[in-house]
């Protein structure tokens, strides 16, 4: 049995979907918010992705959950995406401070 996995457009999650031979992959739809508007991604394609396909399907307009924010891959991501959208490059140092967040280790900082 085949199985697909979905990122819903509207609440941007990401789901996988089994397929039995009666379902129709037309009737598909978020198993978040029950949208039909899904882009059908590939398995490993998700698991590899990219920093910057991410950033570049990342909405910093839309409101996120606590599940997103659950993924370690996800820390830091708003605020680089708000920075380029507003024209500031930190570059190298963006990236420290960012990868210091996902460790962890910018708490560090805080407990001297
Ligand atoms: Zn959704």
């Amino acid at each position: 049995m085949p199985i697909y996995e979905y990122r819903c457009n509207q609440c941007d999650r990401e789901f996988s979907e089994l397929f039995l031979n009666r379902k129709k992959v037309n009737k598909i739809r978020c198993k978040f918010c029950n949208s039909r508007d899904l882009t059908k991604i590939l398995s490993s394609f998700s698991v590899h992705q990219t920093e910057e396909s991410r950033l570049a399907s990342f909405n910093t307009s839309k409101k996120r959950g606590d599940d997103f924010y659950k993924d370690s891959r996800n820390i830091g991501l708003w605020a680089k995406k708000r920075m380029r959208e507003m024209g500031v490059d930190l570059g190298p140092k963006m990236d420290e401070i960012v990868e210091r967040g996902r460790t962890g280790k910018i708490l560090d900082d805080y407990n001297k």
